[in-house]
């Protein structure tokens, strides 16, 4: 099955149905979906068209060049949003590729308006406003100064008023009340404007943090939306990777790099043709596992460039041979797992997985 070392599988029917779960969760509100980062690592070319079929016509990236790329695999007819908003000089591409920016500060208003009288039209845009986050959006300050100064607003088209939670993953957390209190505070001193607050944790926060536009990224790759919670999406990838060699070992035997790790006890060692080139953590070193017909084999000692070994002496002799296929991600491994081996988030496995695997998509 693997001609190379490891084999990426993306299931885009899994993304969907995930999508259609959280568009239901998100009931009256329209249900986007966030691409950026490339759709979090796992390829907008194929994961935008498959949303798109579903009847998603509202995308979400960060940075303009994710905005044109985008444009180009979906084509006119859907809305795409640059929630990092826009750099001075590139209005005119966002222009071209009928791109709506998110304007997060006074000077990225000025620019896009100025921008716009210029054209001789109002323009599209979202507004961000900054709800307890200090990251993006205008403090109430700002948003009372535009108000005041007028111009600027007025020579836009604005089509949303958005904010962002911050610990929407814990829902208990106070901030979560305290940010939509904040947002319905703040966004009442604009004229009314539709609203969009949610991400993919603040969905299931419950109806009042919807708005009329909700912005899910990671639910639609399958990661748990809420801490502690069980998943009610449906994992869409997987990393399975041969394994190169096996060797029985003696008790006492180091492994690896620095031998931070050395056998207990008389041992049969895999080694994976899969390492942190691959964007698999060197944070797991002697911390994660991979599956192997429904069990856990421990990565043992550090991982390495391009390999990592694992103890499978809990497997009867002969039961795992060169070029057996192990999974990194899947068969229980599941994204949450793997991120708290490497001491990280789900996210960050996701998207730092790169370009070096052979890919296939279902
Ligand atoms: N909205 C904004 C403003 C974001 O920055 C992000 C991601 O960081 C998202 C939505 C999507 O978040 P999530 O992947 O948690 O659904």
């Amino acid at each position: 099955m693997l001609s190379a070392g490891a084999l990426l599988t993306l299931d885009l029917d899994a993304v969907r149905a995930n999508y259609r779960l959280l568009r239901q969760r998100a009931g009256a509100a329209t249900c986007g979906a966030v691409l950026k980062a490339d759709a979090y690592g796992l390829g907008a070319a194929a994961v935008a068209p498959a949303l798109r079929r579903e009847g998603c016509d509202t995308f979400f990236v960060a940075h303009l060049a994710e905005g044109t790329a985008l444009r180009g695999i979906l084509g006119p007819g859907v809305t795409i949003i640059v929630m990092h908003g826009l750099f001075p000089g590139t209005e005119a591409e966002a222009l071209r590729h009928d791109l709506v920016p998110v304007v997060n500060s006074t000077e990225q208003l000025r620019d896009w308006a100025a921008f716009a009288r210029a054209q001789g039209r109002p323009l599209p845009a979202w507004l961000q406003i900054d709800t307890g986050m200090a990251r993006f959006g205008f403090s109430e300050g700002e948003l009372e100064a535009a108000i005041a100064e007028a111009r600027d607003l007025g020579s836009l088209a604005l089509r949303c008023v958005m904010s962002h939670l911050a610990c929407a993953d814990t829902p208990a957390h106070p901030a979560n009340a305290r940010q939509l209190a904040e947002f319905h505070r703040l966004r009442r001193k604009l004229p009314p404007l539709p609203t969009s607050l949610a991400a993919s944790s603040g969905i299931f926060l419950g109806p009042d943090w919807h708005g009329d536009t909700v912005r899910p990224g990671v639910a639609l790759y399958g990661v748990a939306p809420t801490e502690g919670q069980p998943n009610p999406l449906r994992p869409v990838l997987r990393l399975d990777a041969k394994v190169v060699q096996l060797r029985e070992v003696a008790a006492g035997t180091p492994v690896g790099y620095g031998h931070t790790a050395v056998t207990a006890r008389p041992s049969r060692l895999a080694t994976v043709a899969v390492g942190y080139a691959d964007g698999f953590l060197r944070s797991a070193s002697g911390r994660g596992v991979v599956r192997f017909r429904g069990l856990d084999l421990p990565i043992l000692g550090r991982v390495s460039m391009d390999s990592l070994v694992v103890d499978a002496t809990v497997l009867p002799p002969g039961a795992m041979r060169a070029g057996d296929t192990v999974a990194l991600i899947g068969e229980g491994n599941d994204l949450d797992r793997v991120g708290r081996a490497a001491g990280t988030i789900g996210y960050e496995i996701l998207t730092s997985l790169g370009h070096r695997y052979h890919r296939r998509t279902l």
